[in-house]
């Protein structure tokens, strides 16, 4: 029996997150929304983070575009833009941790989830840094539910990555959770600590592993 932590990535979508948030409601989970800037920009529903918020969720910063990992980008003003743009329009909803994930392009933990300037950005306004251990796959295949339990079991605490701008996540995501409930496992809002590479501006080892391969 293993602990889940479930996280919602790349979104707010006005059509699919409104039907991810009753699939939760549901089931009594609370979980965590690393939210992408220009998709807030797009909302016309300006109540959505409202009711995540009031839902009792996280909403949290998982950068301004979207498009660039931190690692890859040109100069210390886009990485730190793309953080900060996204915390401005989170704004008085951010978790008070000021939860940040960077943009994974796929999933990998390499070194180019982060630079050196994001890096001290980060520390010095007080950022917490969450990556995660567990990629659910579920944007390249709607069959991601098999898949994820497996590497559930294998994990005392697993910190999920799913998407709710996609289609089939709300019926996907209610089998999932019923089939891990049948299984045994219990749901928690909080992430597992050695996920956190970064609490309130503290740097983690596991973050100092992850930038020193990029040879900071
Ligand atoms: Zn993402």
């Amino acid at each position: 029996m293993s602990t889940i932590t479930l996280s919602f990535d790349n979104g707010p979508d006005p059509i699919i997150t409104p039907k991810v948030l009753s699939i939760l409601k549901k089931y009594h989970i609370k979980t965590s929304f690393f939210m992408v800037g220009t998709s807030i920009e797009a909302l016309q529903d300006e109540h959505l983070l409202n009711n995540i918020y009031d839902q009792g969720h996280w909403i949290c910063n998982h950068t301004y575009t979207h498009t660039v990992q931190l690692g890859e980008t040109k100069s210390a003003k886009q990485a730190i833009d793309e953080i900060e743009k996204c915390q401005r329009l989170i704004s008085s909803f951010s978790h008070p941790c000021k939860y940040f994930r960077p943009y994974g392009a796929g999933g990998i933990l390499s070194p180019a989830l982060f630079n050196e300037a994001s890096i001290e950005y980060l520390a010095a306004n007080q950022y917490s840094c969450v990556l995660w251990n567990c990629i659910a796959y579920d944007w390249e295949d709607q069959n991601w539910i098999e898949g994820t339990l497996q590497q559930v079991a294998n994990l005392e605490h697993a910190l999920i990555v799913l998407h709710d701008f996609l289609a089939y996540m709300p019926e996907t995501l209610d089998h999932f959770i019923q089939k891990a409930l049948e299984q045994g496992h219990q749901f928690t809002q909080f992430f597992p600590e050695s996920s956190v590479v970064m609490c309130s501006g503290e740097v983690s080892n596991a973050l100092l592993v992850l930038s020193q391969k990029n040879q900071f």
